[in-house]
């Protein structure tokens, strides 16, 4: 077969999806909240069903231990199942507001709407997790929806489209495999909304795609996260927090604290804390707390950033396996190669400072981040930090707890995305929230007509 050939199967193909998707849409077969219901449930069931599936494959793919699966990708996944079930009737109701006084007498609501025709397409650091979440907040909302997850982990992208294509109508809910190629013709085809989790260079992309249709789009990107320990930071507990949020997925997280900024007066405490917690937690494959680099272009990649001059600990690495120990890099200075780009992967940055001022100016000079984590007790200092440091979402110290709190939204700013989801806020996400304005018909006041005077005008504006 002709390269020209399996391309115009793949847009035939996803052209049938699609098609298909849109006719069963304006079925309004999606608008019950019961059958809402009944496929997260159904969603819920076939991923409980098919959990050892789920672990070999994520294990096949970068080495990821079951319980290292059940903490960072399922439990999450099904806990947003979970809470959609419970508020779903709530969330989807119409919501009541207050009426102006110029429209009196007058009922004023918002009415959650689906989008429509969804597109989710996923990243492969957490593959499970990113590609499935979305989706849950797609069908909460009564969307059809089409993922495209990461081909880079290819067992899971499979067992995600055995599941899902086995199990639901493919004019609901349907999985398409593949990567640029077929992700290009997805991105071809008009959409109501598309919901991206990926690099800031892909989600350009994204956009561009989508803005001839106009199309609601959600970024969800990365960056360099900072991570400043204050003078008086809390060191013992605020080390053992941040080590642990660094080194899960052995640091292919997109909220992972990428570089530390440290006061010059408690450097070598913190230094030798970090080590201390690496080597307590003994990080490796084999105990189950660490995973392999997910392919060698990015083992390259990472492995590339380590400067021997400027290693503290660790540097160690195996491209046979895809391992790199995790590492401290100190003495690091913002034009260092490794503050360049987003790390992603194991190996800590730490930069000193002398001034506040000086540490949140190394911030603001790079992009704004996806997220930002302060170590301090002083109530000034965590003012100044959440006044003066844009992020998508942050803690006060800790790293990355913030989103295991569903009350708490998810999403990036500037160049680490835009739109927001998890929880209520997937449901919004996916929705238009349609305002309404019902007036009686029995009243007019004539105000607002034509031939005002001046104590006419000043009325008005009291009214509005
Ligand atoms: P990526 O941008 O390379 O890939 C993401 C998706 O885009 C994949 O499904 C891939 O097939 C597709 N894709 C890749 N190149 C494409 C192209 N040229 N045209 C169309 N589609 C294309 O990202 P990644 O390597 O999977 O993930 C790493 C990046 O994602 C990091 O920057 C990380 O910070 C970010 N990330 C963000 C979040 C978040 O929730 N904000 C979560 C995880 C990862």
């Amino acid at each position: 077969m002709t390269g020209y050939a399996l391309a115009t199967n793949i847009e035939d193909l996803i052209r049938r999806v699609v098609d298909r998707q849109r006719a069963f849409f304006r079925t309004k077969a999606t608008l019950p909240v019961e059958f809402r219901l009944e496929q997260l449930e159904k969603l819920h069931a076939v991923l409980r069903e098919n959990e050892q599936e789920l672990y070999d494959a994520i294990f096949n793919d970068f080495g990821k231990s079951k319980h290292h699966t059940q903490l960072t990708e399922l439990f999450p996944l099904y806990e947003e199942i979970e809470l959609a079930i419970k508020n779903l009737a709530k969330w989807a109701k119409p919501r009541k507001v207050a009426t102006n006084l110029l429209n009196q007498p007058a009922k004023s609501y918002i009415i959650p709407e689906p989008l429509g025709n969804t597109l989710v397409i996923g990243a492969w650091n957490f593959p499970y997790n990113l590609s499935l979440i979305p989706v849950v907040g797609s069908m909460m909302a009564g969307n059809t929806t089409v993922l495209k997850p990461s081909e880079l982990p290819a067992e899971t992208s499979r067992v995600m489209a055995k599941i899902i294509n086995e199990n639901f109508d493919p004019a609901y809910l349907h999985v398409v495999e593949g990567a640029i190629p077929e992700t290009t013709a997805l991105l071809d085809q008009r959409w109501d909304k598309i919901f991206f989790t990926g690099s800031p260079q892909v989600g350009r992309i994204v956009n561009e795609a989508a803005a001839p249709h106009l199309t609601n789009v959600t970024l969800e990107l990365g960056g360099k996260n900072p991570a400043i320990f204050a003078e008086d930071a809390p060191v013992d507990v605020g080390v053992k927090r941040l080590v642990w949020a660094k080194f899960i997925n052995s640091g292919q997280l997109c909220l992972a604290p990428d570089y530390v900024l440290v006061h010059k007066s408690i450097k070598d405490r913190v230094l030798e804390r970090m080590v201390n917690e690496i080597e307590k937690h003994d990080y490796s494959v084999e105990r189950g707390n660490f995973v392999q680099i997910i392919n060698e272009r990015n083992f390259d990649r990472v492995a590339g950033l380590i400067d021997a001059d400027k290693v503290y600990y660790g540097g160690e690495t195996d491209r046979q396996r895809r391992i790199i120990r995790p590492t401290i890099m100190h003495n690091v200075s913002i034009d260092d190669p490794i503050m360049q780009d987003e790390i992603f992967g194991p190996i800590i940055a730490v930069l000193e400072y002398e001034t506040l001022d000086e540490a949140f100016d190394t911030v603001r000079q790079l992009e704004k981040p996806l997220a930002g984590y302060l170590f301090s007790k002083d109530r000034a200092t965590k003012q100044r930090f959440l006044a003066e440091i844009p992020f998508g979402s942050g803690a006060i110290n800790d790293a990355v707890m913030q989103n295991t709190n569903l009350n708490l939204p998810f999403g990036g700013v500037g160049n680490s995305g835009m739109g927001r989801y998890h929880g209520e806020f997937s449901f919004e996400c996916f929705s238009n929230l349609k305002p309404v304005l019902e007036k009686y018909h029995s009243f007019e006041l004539d105000l607002k007509y034509y031939g005002h005077s001046d104590r006419q005008m000043h009325l008005i504006q009291k009214l509005s």
